[in-house]
C-alpha cells in the first residue's frame, strides 16, 4: 500500500481558522523561524565570544553521525577551524526522527525523514563510514568494528542509544507492520508499516493495547501521541465506540509522562476520550501469531491481554560500544543503562575532561529529544573549544527539553522544560498545555527545516 493523504482531513473550519491564523500573522511561519534563529543567533553570540581556539591543530573525533554529531562537528568547524576533525559512524542513511510519529499515523510520507547523511558532513570534516567497536578513553583511542585504531586529543560522544527489542520475549521486529503489531521506533520502514497496521485496525476497530517501557527512552511523549492519535484516528473511521483503547505504562501509578503538570493534563484528556490505563505494567512478552501481549508487574506478576492492535516500545539503553567502556556512569540510576556520566551542566565528561557528550547517550536527568540537542549542541561544542584551548567550560545547560503533543490531526500543545521539569515556554503566542492549530502547524511544517539548520550549525 502506497501512502496516501488521510481520508478524513481538518475539517473544514479548522482549513478557515488556518487561512485566518496565517493572515492574521502575516506569514507567521516565517516570523517563528525567524523568532528562533534570532534568539538562537543571540546566544551563540554570547557563547561564540570567549573562545580564541582559532590556531589550534588538535584531533576531534565525533563518534556517531546523527543529529548531535553533526550539530556539533558544523559548530566546531566554525569555532575552531583549525581542528582536525573526524565523524566515525557506518550509518549512510539521515532520518528525521522526530517526523516518524507523522509517519506512524498517515500523516507524512516516509520519504520525508530519510535522507543522505553525506549531504550534512561539513567541509573538510573527515567521515570514517564504520562503527565504534570499543572506546579505550584511558589511552585516548577508540576501535572500528574493522579493528582500525582511531587516536584522538578530545572526543564527542554523540552515538544515541539502543532499542532494546531484544528485551520483549517472542518480538520481531521484521514483523513491525503484520498481524496489527506496529512500533514506532525502529525505523522510517517500520513507521510506515505501523500506519498500514493502523489504517486496517481502525477500518475495523477492536481492542488497542498500547505500551511504555520503563526507564529512559528518547520523546518520551512519542507513546502518548501514538495514542491520540489512535484514538482520532478510530473517531474519523467512525469505529471508536466499538473499540477500547489501553494504554499499560510501566511506571508509577498515574504516570505515563515525567513532568507533572503535563501528566495529569494528559491523563485528563485519556480519560475524556475514554482510554483506559494500567499502570505498573511491563510488556515483556508477545505471541505475534495469537495476537497476546504478556504484562508483567515490578513483583512479577504476568497477565496476558489479546489485542487487536499492539503498539510496541521497547525498552532503550547505551549502545554496546559505550555500555561495555568506562565511559559510563559507575553507580547510581544512570548506570544500568549504561548513559554517559557527564556534567548535566558543562556536558564534560565527569572523570574524562577530554570527552564531551551530546544527545540521547548523556546520562542527565532529562532530554533525549532532538529540541535537547538542538540548544545543547552549540553549547558542547563552545565548552570543548574552551577546553582545547586549556580553558575551564564556562556555559551551562539548563536541560530544556520540548516536545509537541500531537492531541489530534491538526492539533497540538507545544510542551517545553527544563531539568527541573518547570514549563519553559520560549515563544508568546502559544500556551503550554493549551491545544492548539498553530503547535500542530509547527510539527506539521516548522521542525524540520529548524532541525536541518541544527545539523549545519547554524540555529
Ligand atoms: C519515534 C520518535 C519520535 C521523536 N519525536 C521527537 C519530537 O517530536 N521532538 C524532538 O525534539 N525529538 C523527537 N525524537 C527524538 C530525537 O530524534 C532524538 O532525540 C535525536 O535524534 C537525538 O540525536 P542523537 O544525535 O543523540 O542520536 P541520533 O540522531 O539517533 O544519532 C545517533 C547516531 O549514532 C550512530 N551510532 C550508534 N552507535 C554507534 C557506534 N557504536 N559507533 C558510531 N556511531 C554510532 C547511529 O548510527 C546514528 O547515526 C523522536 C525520536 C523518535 C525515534
Amino acid at each position: 500500500m502506497t501512502h496516501h493523504k488521510p481520508d478524513n482531513p481538518l475539517a473544514a473550519e479548522q482549513h478557515a481558522a488556518r487561512r485566518a491564523l496565517l493572515r492574521a500573522l502575516g506569514g507567521a511561519p516565517l516570523a517563528l523561524g525567524a523568532l528562533h534563529a534570532a534568539r538562537a543567533d543571540q546566544a551563540t553570540q554570547a557563547q561564540d565570544a570567549p573562545a580564541p581556539v582559532a590556531l589550534n591543530a588538535a584531533h576531534v573525533v565525533i563518534a556517531g553521525c546523527g543529529m548531535g554529531g553533526l550539530a556539533v562537528a558544523s559548530r566546531l568547524r566554525m569555532l575552531a577551524p583549525n581542528a582536525r576533525i573526524t565523524i566515525v559512524d557506518a550509518k549512510q542513511e539521515h532520518n528525521y526522527q522526530p517526523g516518524y510519529t507523522l509517519v506512524a499515523t498517515g500523516v507524512w510520507p516516509m520519504e520525508k525523514v530519510r535522507d543522505r547523511n553525506a549531504d550534512f558532513i561539513p567541509e573538510g570534516v573527515e567521515w570514517v563510514q564504520e562503527m565504534v567497536a570499543a572506546f579505550d578513553p584511558a589511552a585516548n583511542r577508540l576501535t572500528t568494528a574493522s579493528g582500525r585504531a582511531i587516536g584522538y586529543d578530545f572526543l564527542v560522544v554523540a552515538t544515541g542509544l539502543q532499542l532494546g527489542y531484544d528485551q520483549i520475549e517472542g518480538m520481531d521486529v521484521a514483523a513491525i507492520g503484520q498481524n496489527g503489531m506496529g512500533s514506532v521506533y525502529h525505523s522510517p520502514e517500520a513507521a510506515q508499516a505501523t500506519w498500514h497496521a493502523m489504517d486496517a485496525f481502525r477500518a475495523k476497530g477492536g481492542q488497542a493495547v498500547m505500551t511504555l517501557p520503563p526507564g529512559a527512552i528518547k520523546c518520551a511523549g512519542a507513546p502518548l501521541k501514538m495514542t491520540f492519535m489512535m484514538a482520532d484516528r478510530l473517531r474519523q473511521a467512525g469505529t471508536l465506540a466499538q473499540s477500547s483503547v489501553h494504554f499499560h505504562s510501566a511506571l508509577a501509578p498515574n504516570t505515563v509522562f515525567g513532568v507533572k503538570v503535563v501528566n495529569d493534563d494528559i491523563l485528563a484528556r485519556w480519560q475524556a476520550l475514554g482510554i483506559q490505563t494500567h499502570y505498573r505494567s511491563r510488556l515483556a512478552a508477545v505471541d505475534l501469531g495469537a495476537r497476546q501481549a504478556v504484562f508483567v508487574s515490578p513483583e512479577g506478576e504476568r497477565s496476558t491481554v489479546d489485542y487487536d492492535f499492539l503498539h510496541v516500545v521497547p525498552p532503550m539503553r547505551a549502545p554496546d560500544a559505550v555500555r561495555h567502556s568506562d565511559l559510563p556512569h559507575q553507580q547510581g540510576p544512570m548506570a544500568a543503562g549504561g548513559w554517559l556520566e557527564v556534567s548535566k551542566d558543562t556536558l564534560q565528561h565527569k572523570r574524562y575532561a577530554n570527552v564531551f557528550g551530546v544527545g540521547d547517550i548523556n546520562g542527565t536527568p532529562r532530554g533525549k529529544t532532538a529540541a535537547t540537542v538542538k540548544k545543547s549542541a552549540p553549547l558542547v561544542a563552545h565548552n570543548l573549544a574552551r577546553v582545547m584551548a586549556g580553558q575551564a567550560p564556562d556555559q551551562t545547560f539548563d536541560g530544556y527539553t520540548s516536545c509537541p503533543m500531537v492531541v489530534r490531526e491538526g492539533s497540538a500543545m507545544l510542551i517545553e522544560f527544563d531539568y527541573e521539569g518547570r514549563l519553559t515556554p520560549s515563544l508568546p503566542m502559544l500556551e503550554p498545555l493549551q491545544e492548539s492549530f498553530m503547535a500542530w502547524f509547527m510539527k506539521y511544517r516548522l521542525l524540520k527545516p529548524l532541525y536541518v539548520s541544527a545539523l549545519r550549525g547554524r540555529v
